[in-house]
């Protein structure tokens, strides 16, 4: 299999070649045709496999074929959660270089530093927003983002973030999310707390296991 014949945009191609990946990996041909037929996905794939390109390069093709191009959208369309600030910061990196022939805006936000600068991105418009947990929430309840445009969640390494005490804010902020939106699931391992997550978040979800 190679990565255009998962259907993926010039744009993307174009992206991933420039990466230097000359094929896709198993968790990302598993999972690509079903983000793009629009399904929930729960997948058991560990760092290293190349889970994060399984999630992003679909959510960037999807977001690209909807937007328009004047006026600028202004909501949040894709939240990807992770549970620690340099996970987060590697998703980000790795959303900017496979969109970077689009247009789509990309944007990063954890704790432990001053919200200033991140509230100032988001107030100039972002598409695709990568967040820990405590600072989304945060800038939620001061008003300072909406997710009720979102498309897709997507909830990454679900077992750290439950090991780490995030069930209530993880269930929080996806009550927050339109009902009727596309989820997807990462985790290392499939504990019964990740599964009965899986449960409450995700509908008829396809299963991904590698
Ligand atoms: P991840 O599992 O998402 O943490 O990715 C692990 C590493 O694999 C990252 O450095 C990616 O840049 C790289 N990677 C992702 N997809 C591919 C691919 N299809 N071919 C080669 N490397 C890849």
């Amino acid at each position: 299999m190679l990565f255009k014949d998962l259907k993926l945009s010039d744009n993307l191609l174009k992206a991933i070649e420039e990466q230097g990946y000359s094929q896709p990996t198993l968790v990302q041909n598993q999972t690509i045709p079903l983000v793009l037929a629009k399904k929930d996905v729960i997948a058991s794939a560990q760092t290293g496999t190349g889970k994060t390109a399984a999630f992003a390069l679909p959510i960037i093709q999807l977001l690209e074929s909807n937007t328009v191009k004047t006026p600028r959208p202004v909501a949040i369309k894709a939240l990807i959660v992770s549970p620690t600030r340099e996970l987060a910061l590697q998703i980000g990196n790795n959303f900017k270089a496979y969109a970077r022939h689009t247009n789509l805006r990309t944007a990063i936000i954890f704790g432990g530093i001053s919200e200033k600068p991140q509230i100032d991105i988001l107030t100039k418009g972002v598409d695709i927003l990568i967040a820990t947990p405590g600072r989304l929430i945060d800038l939620e309840k001061q008003g300072l983002l909406s997710l009720s445009d979102i498309n897709i969640l997507v909830l990454d390494e679900a077992d750290l973030m439950l090991d780490m005490g995030f069930i209530d804010d993880v269930q929080h902020i996806a009550k927050l999310c339109p009902t009727n939106r596309q989820t997807l699931l990462f985790s290392a391992t499939m504990p019964h707390k990740v599964v009965q997550l899986a449960n409450t978040v995700l509908k008829n979800p396809e299963r991904v296991a590698i």
